[in-house]
């Protein structure tokens, strides 16, 4: 069996990474979500161990102490990190895991696993970034107004990112994502196991 993919899904703030995100592991059996660790307080609805570990301060300094995470970063005042070890356990399982993580975050992941498919996803346009954002209802105007202060840090890494997809209408761009992902399976880097397995198979045929 083919190991799975890692993913890395970044975005401006409210651009729509979540819903994407959510649509992707309802309608398709092969994806795994690499559930994050964060300081932030739960949203309304969020529910812990699902979207978030949520956690002190204190506890997410001593996970990088241990050397548990697989990258972390303080975004607008708060820790969030993936978790190596779940990451590796599903990649193993042949699940291609989908990290929605900033772009430092992304950057590094993608330093550390080069094979990493990174994705970045935007709203249609700027007026559309910051509508989005405000009709969540889930931050407080100082807050909305940093993270639209940081798309403008935000666009030189996105730059750097294998794709970037414009998210207008939900459903195309679910199924857009979903087939860039699903066409790098078809990559020669990414059928070893596959081609290891039917030389084997050739060789049992002819031993008969
Ligand atoms: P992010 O995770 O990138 O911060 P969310 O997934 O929370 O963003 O989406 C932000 C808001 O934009 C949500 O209210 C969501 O329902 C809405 N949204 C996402 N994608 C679209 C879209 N294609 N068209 C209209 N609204 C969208
Ligand atoms: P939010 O507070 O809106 O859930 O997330 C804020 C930002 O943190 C988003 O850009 C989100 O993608 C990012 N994020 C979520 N989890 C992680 C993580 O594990 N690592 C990093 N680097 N960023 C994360």
């Amino acid at each position: 069996m083919n190991k799975g993919l890692l993913i890395v899904i970044s975005g401006f703030s409210g651009a729509g990474k979540s819903v994407i995100t959510k649509k992707l592991l309802r309608e398709y059996e092969h994806y795994a979500y690499s559930v994050s660790a964060t300081t932030r307080n739960p949203r309304a609805g969020e529910v812990d161990g699902k979207d978030y570990f949520f956690i002190t301060k204190e506890e997410f300094e001593r996970k990088i102490e241990n050397g548990e995470l697989l990258e972390h970063n303080n975004y607008v005042g708060n820790y969030y990190g993936t978790l190596k070890s779940y990451v590796e356990d599903k990649l193993a399982e042949g699940k291609d895991v989908i990290l929605e993580i900033d772009v430092n975050g992304g950057r590094q992941v993608k330093a550390s696993y080069p094979d990493t498919i990174s994705i970045f996803v935007t709203a249609p346009n700027a007026s559309e970034q910051s509508q989005r954002l405000r009709g969540r209802g889930t931050e407080s105007e100082d807050v909305i107004r940093a993270r639209l202060t940081k798309v403008i840090d935000e666009i030189p890494t996105a730059l750097t990112y294998d794709y970037i997809v414009v998210n207008d209408d939900l459903e195309k761009t679910t199924e857009r994502i979903n087939r860039i992902i699903q066409d790098q399976h078809l990559r020669s880097c990414n059928q070893k196991a596959f081609l290891e397995e039917f030389e084997k198979d050739i060789k049992t045929i002819l031993d008969k």
